[in-house]
């Protein structure tokens, strides 16, 4: 392809037009292809689905010699791959899958200048072998997909990622473009330091994506939310659920498909073979729907995805952005929705506190689960909330939940101190430590053989909270949680006092609360009756 093209200043409109067959660039595509085949660096934030590819293909098309696309995504180089040679592009791609025979084919291709774009894992940097290849050749650019991988807070940190600055220290004179769906400005610095792309010009796309309806919704049976969502919103859609563990991953697919929806799992446990065929059913299939973890997602380009839903908690906005940004593509309506519960704040605080690493570490991992607890627990447009936290403003949307339902907050001074007082209760007067359930149960005056075997029916603080429902306290805790003014610990996630919660209980400190609109709507009802 790249001797058949003209000279001149329209040669990348034209590759576009001749070579991927499209009309015109979107968005910021024109000004990255124009700035890459300058030979200037670039780091360019584009939503999933922006069309990210094109503005390191259309240069490596334009500009003499290969271009190396540097990606995580092993599992889809192939495919990428062979559309690429479908459109009659020259690439090839060296990874961990191929045998010698392989590998030599591609390094030959290469060395030749056979090749308009050569895909590498990252690892492959790692040898010296490579790095001679690529010494051999001549090398256009380098592109560093999904470069949010070397952020190490994030849970798409690859070790190897961390070795891409060597790119620069070697050839200084090649132009390198890095690439992310992942858009804060702490990651964008992390990015532009860690690989070295210091004079590099940014490209920040918008973020919004106004097809996608935003709901964040209480958690209390959330197999059960699911399915309703999936029967009266999405019935045949295509779909992905996200789930943490691998075994919830099983039992939801399971459970799903008892209900006669298409499901099928995917995550890191189950072998090579049966993740590839899952995923490309899914990418193939209509209405599948892909019960994962995290794992599952990455790189795939499925336009028509009609929800993606969360069963439990992402660890920061970053990642809920991503993992829902895979809905709706093709820009048709589609549903974010995620169920959240006091259970999953325990776990992802228990998960932090145990995590390996420094402390500098964990308070990063901290502040980024705030974050996602701070949109959850939002009673502004989830969209606004979002689109805030990556650096844009912007007006409410009308269509998210908060924006159609929205959210009454509450003074709950009063509810966080009985609360906070009973847990202060427990440790002082008895030295004890109890998880939610039980400090409930105090609250709410019940008899339990637990309560009455620990005397606690004569606690002060017994009965003093039936003016709520058991829903109701839960929703108290887990925001008193997500505001640290209470904390957990332990296996069994015992409630603590913390220093803020010292406020709300001995200086006066208010505790402004959200409603969860399952009991504005009950309130409601029982002011009408
Ligand atoms: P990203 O990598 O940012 O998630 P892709 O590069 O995979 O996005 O592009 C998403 C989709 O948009 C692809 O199907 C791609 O072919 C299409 N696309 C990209 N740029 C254009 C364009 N200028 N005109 C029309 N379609 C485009
Ligand atoms: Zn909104």
């Amino acid at each position: 392809v790249g001797d058949e093209m003209a000279t001149g200043g329209g040669r990348a409109a034209e590759v576009l037009r001749r070579v991927f067959g499209y009309e015109a660039f979107r968005g910021e595509q024109q000004a990255i292809v124009d700035h890459v085949v300058g030979g200037g660096d670039a780091l360019v934030l584009m939503p999933t689905g922006g069309g990210k590819s094109l503005c390191y293909q259309i240069p490596a098309l334009v500009r003499d010699g290969v271009g190396v696309v540097i990606s995580p995504l092993i599992a889809l180089m192939q495919d990428q791959v062979d559309a690429l040679r479908a459109l009659g592009v020259r690439a090839g791609f060296l990874n961990s899958t191929q045998d010698l025979d392989e590998r030599r084919l591609v390094e030959a291709e290469f060395t030749a200048g056979e090749l308009d774009l050569l895909y590498l894992a990252p690892e492959r940097l790692r040898s010296e072998s490579t790095l001679r290849l690529l010494d051999g050749g001549k090398v256009s650019l380098f592109a560093i997909d999904e470069a949010h991988c070397v952020a190490q807070w994030g849970h798409d940190f690859r070790r190897d990622y961390l070795e891409l600055s060597l790119l620069h220290q070697r050839w200084p004179d090649v132009p390198r473009i890095a690439l992310t769906a992942t858009a804060t400005d702490a990651t964008r610095r992390e990015i532009a330091t860690r690989l070295e792309l210091t004079g590099a010009r940014h490209f920040v796309a918008s973020f919004d994506r106004p097809n996608i309806q935003y709901r964040i919704t209480a958690k209390n049976d959330p197999k059960r939310q699911l399915l309703d969502l999936l029967r009266t919103e999405h019935p045949g859609d295509a779909g992905i659920v996200y789930c943490l563990s691998r075994a919830s991953v099983e039992k939801t697919a399971e459970y799903l498909a008892g209900k006669g929806v298409e499901a099928l799992p995917y995550h890191a446990g189950l072998d090579a073979r049966t993740r590839a065929e899952h995923q490309s059913r899914f990418l193939r299939e209509d209405g599948l729907v892909m019960v994962a973890t995290i794992a599952f997602g990455m790189g795939i380009d499925k336009p028509d995805v009609r929800f993606v839903a969360h069963l439990d908690l992402p660890k920061s906005v970053e990642g809920y952005y991503q993992e829902t940004g895979r809905a709706g593509r093709d820009g048709l309506p589609a549903t974010a929705w995620l169920a959240y519960g006091y259970q999953d704040v325990v776990q992802q605080r228990r998960m932090i506190d145990t995590s390996e690493g420094d402390d500098a570490h964990r308070r990063r991992l901290a502040a980024h689960l705030d974050a996602m607890l701070a949109l959850c627990e939002t009673v502004r447009c989830r969209r606004v909330q979002l689109l805030d936290y990556f650096g844009q403003s912007s007006t409410p949307c009308g269509n998210c939940d908060t924006c159609l339902t929205p959210p009454e907050s509450w003074d709950g001074t009063v509810a966080a101190q009985k609360l906070l007082s009973t847990v202060w209760r427990l440790k002082r007067e008895r030295n004890d430590e109890f998880g939610v359930g039980h400090v409930v149960d105090i609250l709410l005056g019940r008899k339990t053989a637990k309560v009455i075997q620990k005397d606690h029916d004569t606690l002060k603080v017994f009965g003093v909270g039936d003016d709520l429902t058991e829903a109701e306290w839960r929703s108290v805790a887990r925001q008193l949680l997500a505001q640290r003014l209470l904390a957990v610990k332990g296996e069994y996630g015992v409630l603590t006092l913390t220093e803020a919660g010292d406020e709300v209980l001995f200086r006066g400190r208010q505790v402004p609360l959200r409603r969860d609109p399952q009991r504005a709507a009950k309130a409601a009802k029982a002011e009408r009756t």
